[in-house]
Order: structure tokens, then C-alpha cells, then sequence
């Protein structure tokens, strides 16, 4: 299929495709969320409106517990009416510069995927984190996520598969481009 990129990293099959996150059968998604997980526009509204209310519930919950949810950082609710179980949330940086942007894009990938195999699951499906309104350019969010991403399941995962699920077909170029790079 030309709409779809397949690879292997260890154990796990990473797969690159053009669709909804939102509509992924997978044990979780992530949200790229805001700090304060109060819901916005973008992915965060299509995963809260799909969802229902309970999600928006326990992201409260976690706030008057925690505080806001740092840049980089991740934590999970139930998934409400998804067909995935969980969310994982996360926030990406809001970009300013490559220097300060990419460690923290980075590390909200790897936060995302280890609090999935903390939670046990064997499947994980990604949005383009911080490449909507929070402005980081495709071009260089696709190698860093993609970095982060093969860096982690080549160090040894139990996940089986890993989702980056691209909206449009530009950022399916964008990633698929960084693939053709990265992965041999
Ligand atoms: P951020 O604030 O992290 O930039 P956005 O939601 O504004 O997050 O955008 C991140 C990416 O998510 C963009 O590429 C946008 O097109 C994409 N996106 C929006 N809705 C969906 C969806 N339902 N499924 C997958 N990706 C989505």
C-alpha cells in the first residue's frame, strides 16, 4: 500500500500511516495535549469530543492531584468511548528553536512510550505531536520523533507495534521521508 510504511525495530512493527488517531483500534493513543489538560483544538478536540466527557474527568482529577502536566511529560486516563483503552497524554514544546524544541519533543515520545509498557500494553498509536498550533515545523519534528521513537524499541520493547498516524499527506511525506533516512 502506498499510503502506509512498514518497518521493524527489534521486536516491534512500526508503521507510519495516513488517518485518524483517533479511530485506532490500538491499546492506546496519545494526545498531544496542553499543560493545564483542559482539552483544545486540534487532535487534543477530536480525542475529547470522540471520547466523551470521562476523559476530560480524569484529566482533572490528575491536575488537582499533580498540577499541570509539564512539556515532555505523560500520563494516562482511560479511553472512554475510543476503541483504544487508554490515552496517553502528553505535551509537546510550543517551538521557539530547534536547540530548546527537539529534547523536549524528544522526550514526549519516550515518556509516551514507556508509560505504555508500564501499563502493559502491546500497542500504541501517535499523532505529529507539536506540529499544529504549537508550530514546530514537519521537516524537523518528523526525524526527532522518528529518532526517539526507533532510539527507545531498539533498546529492547515489549510493545508489538507502534503507530505514527499522520492527518494529512504532507506530514505522511514529512515522516516517511525521515523513515527512508533512519531506519535501515
Ligand atoms: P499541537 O498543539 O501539539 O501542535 P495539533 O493538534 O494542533 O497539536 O496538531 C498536531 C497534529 O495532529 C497536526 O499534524 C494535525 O493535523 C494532527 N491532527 C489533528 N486531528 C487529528 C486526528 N484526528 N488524528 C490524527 N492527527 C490529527
Amino acid at each position: 500500500m502506498a499510503d502506509q510504511v512498514t518497518s521493524r525495530i527489534g521486536q516491534t512493527k512500526l508503521v507510519i500511516l495516513i488517518g485518524d488517531v483517533t479511530k485506532q483500534k490500538t491499546d492506546a493513543i496519545v494526545n498531544a495535549a496542553n499543560s493545564s489538560l483542559r482539552g483544545g483544538g486540534g487532535v487534543d478536540g477530536a480525542i475529547h469530543r470522540v471520547g466523551g466527557p470521562s476523559i476530560k474527568e480524569e484529566c482533572q482529577e490528575y491536575v488537582s492531584e499533580h498540577g499541570a502536566l509539564p512539556p515532555g511529560k505523560a500520563m494516562w486516563t482511560h479511553g472512554g468511548n475510543l476503541p483504544a483503552r487508554y490515552v496517553i497524554h502528553t505535551v509537546g514544546p510550543i517551538y521557539k528553536s530547534e536547540e530548546g524544541s527537539a529534547p523536549v519533543l524528544r522526550s514526549a515520545y519516550e515518556e509516551s512510550l514507556k508509560l505504555a509498557e508500564e501499563l502493559n500494553l502491546k500497542s500504541l498509536s501517535f499523532p505529529s505531536i507539536s506540529t499544529g498550533a504549537y508550530g514546530y515545523p514537519l521537516e524537523a519534528a518528523a526525524p526527532v520523533a522518528l529518532r526517539a521513537i526507533i532510539d527507545y524499541l531498539r533498546e529492547g520493547s515489549r510493545l508489538e507495534l507502534v503507530q505514527l498516524v499522520c492527518f494529512a499527506k504532507d506530514t505522511f511525506d514529512a515522516y516517511k521521508e525521515a523513515s527512508e533516512k533512519l531506519v535501515e
